[in-house]
């Protein structure tokens, strides 16, 4: 599969009507008892959580969200497709952010409406939707994994980012291998200026040193210790980075549940 060469100077791919896929998001998640909570009325910014372990315990508690960047189409297409298809592994409790910025995408640009890339707002929030998304956060338990799905119009292929701060058993080379299947990975060495392998960046960095937070640093100070990045590669057909996605996150919840499986196994009773 080669690349279309189209993307320029930013993403020139298809758009899509987020109206109409937050809808239909919507109607996936409330027919399968999904409670929906509005985290940003005026921009229309939805949070969606499904316990159904009903267990103070769960196997695990996972976060994921997408479409914080309005020119990135297949995150919330791919959320769409994983409610739609509804084959989220059993024994873990589930957060969903179906998109992050509505208002972008209705204006096909990677910003909020005033102009703000909300994905670098999480140190000190400015925009009233990250105030409110990080409020919404809190008032949530921690993560035992998070996944951000994005896009970047530049890279060769899929890639990740992992953010694993206690040396956990990592998911990345088990989501690589998978999505490799569906999608080009992009095997640079060196990818938006860092250090990569196999398509995974490890960004050996502190946040606290940094001065602007994307989504992934405030969950990785506050709510999760494990984090992954997932980047879909926007000169490829849109259905291409949609799987990529989709295979993506169905890999790592499989991947994390396989291992928390074993290890309560191992566990002295
Ligand atoms: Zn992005």
């Amino acid at each position: 599969m080669k690349r279309f060469g189209n993307n320029i100077k930013g993403y020139s791919g298809e758009t899509m009507d987020i109206a109409a896929v937050l809808s239909e998001c919507t109607a996936a998640a409330r027919a399968r008892g999904w409670t929906i909570e509005e985290i940003h009325l005026p921009t229309r910014i939805l949070g969606f959580s499904r316990r159904p372990t009903h267990n103070p315990q769960p196997a695990g508690r996972i976060y994921l969200s997408t479409g914080i960047h309005g020119d990135e189409p297949a995150g919330p297409l791919a959320m769409r497709e994983l409610l739609q298809v509804d084959q989220w592994p059993s024994g873990l409790d589930m957060w969903l952010c179906p998109c992050l910025n509505p208002a972008g995408f209705a204006l096909n640009h990677r910003e909020n409406a005033e102009g703000v890339d909300l994905n670098l707002d999480y140190l000190i929030p400015k925009a009233a939707q990250t105030v409110s998304h990080i409020a919404w956060l809190m008032r949530q338990p921690g993560f035992d994994l998070c996944l951000c799905l994005h896009e970047d119009w530049e890279s060769h292929g899929f890639y990740l980012y992992e953010q694993n701060p206690d040396e956990q058993p990592s998911l990345a080379e088990a989501i690589i291998a998978r999505v490799a299947e569906v999608c080009p990975v992009d095997r640079s060495e060196i990818i938006e200026g860092r250090p990569a392998r196999n398509g995974i960046i490890r960004p050996d960095l502190d946040p606290r040193t940094r001065p602007q937070w994307p989504e992934a640093f405030f969950l990785i100070m506050h709510k999760t210790r494990l984090s992954y990045t997932l980047e879909a590669p926007s000169d490829f057909p849109l259905s291409t980075r949609v799987s990529a996605l989709v295979t993506a996150v169905n890999t790592a919840l499989a991947t994390f549940l396989n291992r928390r499986t074993r290890q309560a196994s191992l566990e002295p009773r």
